[in-house]
């Protein structure tokens, strides 16, 4: 029979040594570096096309058909709230083997939200996808490209990756078709992370130069030897 006071003795023990992993955890998570990348591996050609605030009910669909046609696998990081509304183009994406990840739900600036908000966020607009067959692996583009100290800490604690890019395509700009082509083929390099857009965050936006500029841009990107992965494989972190 164990008295009371030696039971009193073992819970202790047992506190010191929850706290003492509980310490070990919090050190280990937070001295790995920030997992925020903005290109992939720079010695071989190989590159990733992703596509930002979509899905489109009128683009993307023009773009998976451009992407089939190359034999290509992009990466869209969608909105939670166009996915929702587009619920087939997002099974096609998935269906046609795309990488898929995670945009916000409403395009949120992460600077000026809180923890609760971004992780509601970050958890609605993955429910809506996963129901509709995509694969998640965490990555995740942040609206803006706006980031804070705590939203890094959140993502990273939640096991999300950070995609940003080093080729800027410009098509949120509303340049024509050549503009666009002519900025990526100018700054494409090995592994080069490049930004498009089905789409904007009002749903409203016209993408018809990025589907112009895409019709021509593949056939050159595949003349200068480049070959296009998905994000996870380009960065070879699944
Ligand atoms: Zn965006």
């Amino acid at each position: 029979m164990v008295s009371y006071s030696a039971r009193r003795y073992l819970v202790l023990v047992g506190l010191v040594i929850l706290f003492w992993l509980g310490s070990i955890l919090t050190e280990y998570l937070t001295s790995r570096p920030d997992p925020i990348y903005r290109h992939g591996d720079e010695s071989r050609p190989v590159v990733a096309l992703t596509f930002d605030d979509g899905p489109s009910s009128r683009f993307t669909p023009q773009i998976l058909a451009l992407l089939k046609n190359y034999q290509i696998h992009a990466t869209f990081f969608l909105l939670g709230r166009h996915a929702r509304r587009y619920p087939q183009v997002v099974q096609a994406l998935a269906a046609q083997g795309h990488e898929i990840g995670n945009h916000t739900y409403s395009h949120l600036r992460l600077a000026k939200v809180n923890q609760a908000t971004l992780a509601r966020e970050m958890d609605q607009t993955e429910a809506v996808l996963g129901q509709l067959g995509a694969r998640l692996n965490g990555l995740f583009r942040p609206p803006y490209s706006e980031l804070s100290q705590a939203a890094v800490g959140y993502l990273k604690r939640t096991g999300r990756k950070i995609i940003l890019w080093n080729v800027d395509s410009g098509d949120w700009r509303g340049y024509p078709a050549t503009t666009i082509v002519a900025r990526v083929l100018n700054n494409l390099k090995n592994g080069a992370i490049v930004v498009l857009h089905d789409n904007n965050e009002y749903d409203n936006a016209n993408r018809q130069p990025t589907v112009d500029a895409l019709r021509l841009l593949l056939p050159q990107m595949q003349k200068k030897g480049f070959r296009c992965l998905t994000v996870s494989e380009l960065l070879k972190i699944y």
